[in-house]
């Protein structure tokens, strides 16, 4: 018997059976003697639609209205889970984020959470209602209704699992747990019965859709359980958690991620303060690079390439056009054919035999790596994105069959 915080993502909630086959999971939890508190996301595709509706009017819609407006997904599908459960006849209430207590920062769209006052919560709590929160959304100090960013809702119940104390903290969707390989793409993928919050935030980044990274980042911080579990079928999930060190190193996660562009900038000055002119200017623009590799100067001039999402491509390229006679440069050239591909696991740095083996399986399997990056937990190769999906299960047989 505890307090369980349980989060529904959108396809689990998205239409009446699904809503009554989540009711049954939080009546079943609520019937055990536990306090249940379910965070929900707006059903389906609902928030896209949204969106759309609001374009066909304009298309450059104030982000206040845009909160307004998206907030209702989650409202509609919160109180449509509090009447199937009210037909269960059980005691239950569903609260908006604002009376929930979420406070965020006045950021509209991608607002964060600055506190929760959990007063009306634990009151329902104590009346013995399971409580059903609207995900996704808060109110600002302007009594402004603001959301948190896409896939927000994952947030939202792991904010309330700290606030609250929960005992446990389960995320339901659509997979059943997060494996080393996305099983869509590599027969036999290995589940993970756990897997520790860095690692969980590395594949949350390299593109693993099940878990927002900013979630993860919040639960490692307030040391929260997270359970990641299907909503279909009744069996246990992956915990996310700090896990206690282990001697052995496993591979926890072999990703792909193909939303990336390769930046060249071509004969740049061989000499002091060129990397920091070319990344404080795109820093500047809040433009993130991630992995950088610069050639050896050769005559007085050098290479700088890096990697950045696509959607930051025609900014970085503008902004280096500009700067590209000050670094007496000849050109910038893009490259949007290529993925990253990485392994992750904990203690990989201190594992020296993992990069060699790794770059076995790639050349074995005659793939080309462009670029080569390393951290504490992850070695990241970019290579042709045609070759991306054979890549990852050529990788994850080396390591895992
Ligand atoms: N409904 C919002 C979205 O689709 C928030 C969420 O689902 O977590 O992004
Ligand atoms: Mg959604």
């Amino acid at each position: 018997m505890g307090l369980i915080v349980q989060k529904f993502g959108g396809s689990s909630v998205r239409d009446a059976a699904r809503l009554k086959n989540v009711a049954e999971i939080i009546t079943e939890t609520y019937a055990k003697g536990n306090s249940v508190v379910a965070v929900v996301s707006a059903q389906g595709d609902t928030t896209d639609e949204l969106i759309e509706k609001a374009a066909e009017l304009n298309e450059m819609p104030s982000k206040r209205e845009m909160d307004m407006l998206l907030s209702a997904g989650e409202q509609m599908s919160s109180a449509l889970l509090a009447i199937t459960i009210e037909k269960l006849g059980y005691p239950v209430i569903s609260l908006t984020g604002w009376q929930a207590g979420f406070v965020t920062s006045s950021a509209h769209s991608t607002a964060r959470i600055r506190r929760i006052d959990t007063e009306r919560v634990q009151n329902e709590l104590s009346k013995k209602n399971i409580v059903i929160v609207a995900g996704f959304q808060g109110v600002n100090r302007y009594d402004d209704i603001t959301t948190l960013g896409r896939g927000g809702s994952d947030t939202s119940a792991v904010a309330l699992a700290a606030a609250l104390k929960a005992d446990r903290c389960q995320i339901f969707t659509d997979v059943d747990g997060i494996y080393v390989a996305d099983p869509r793409k590599v027969k036999n993928a290995k589940k993970l019965e756990e897997i520790s919050y860095d690692e969980m935030m590395e594949i949350a980044t390299l593109g693993a859709q099940v878990l927002l990274n900013r979630s993860v980042e919040m639960a490692k911080k307030y040391n929260v359980e997270i359970e990641v579990l299907s909503s279909l079928e009744r069996k246990p999930g992956t915990i996310v958690r700090e896990v206690a060190k282990v001697e052995k190193m496993l591979i926890k996660g072999v990703t792909k991620d193909s939303n990336i562009a390769r930046i060249s900038i071509i004969g740049v000055q061989d000499k002091p303060g060129m990397a920091h002119r070319i990344f404080s200017s795109l820093a500047a623009k809040h433009i993130n690079v991630d992995i950088i590799l610069q050639s050896i100067g050769r005559e007085g001039t050098k290479d700088v390439s890096f990697t950045v999402s696509k959607g930051d491509k025609e900014a970085t390229m503008e902004i280096l056009n500009d700067i590209l006679t000050s670094l007496k440069a000849k050109e910038v050239v893009c490259d949007e054919n290529i993925s990253k591909v990485s392994v992750v696991g904990a203690g990989i740095q201190s594992n020296p035999g993992v990069a060699a083996r790794m770059f076995e399986a790639l050349s074995e399997a005659n793939i080309n790596i462009q670029m080569i990056a390393t951290s504490e937990i992850k070695i990241s190769v970019i290579i042709n994105e045609q070759e991306a999906d054979r890549a990852v299960s050529v990788v994850y047989q080396q390591f895992c069959d």
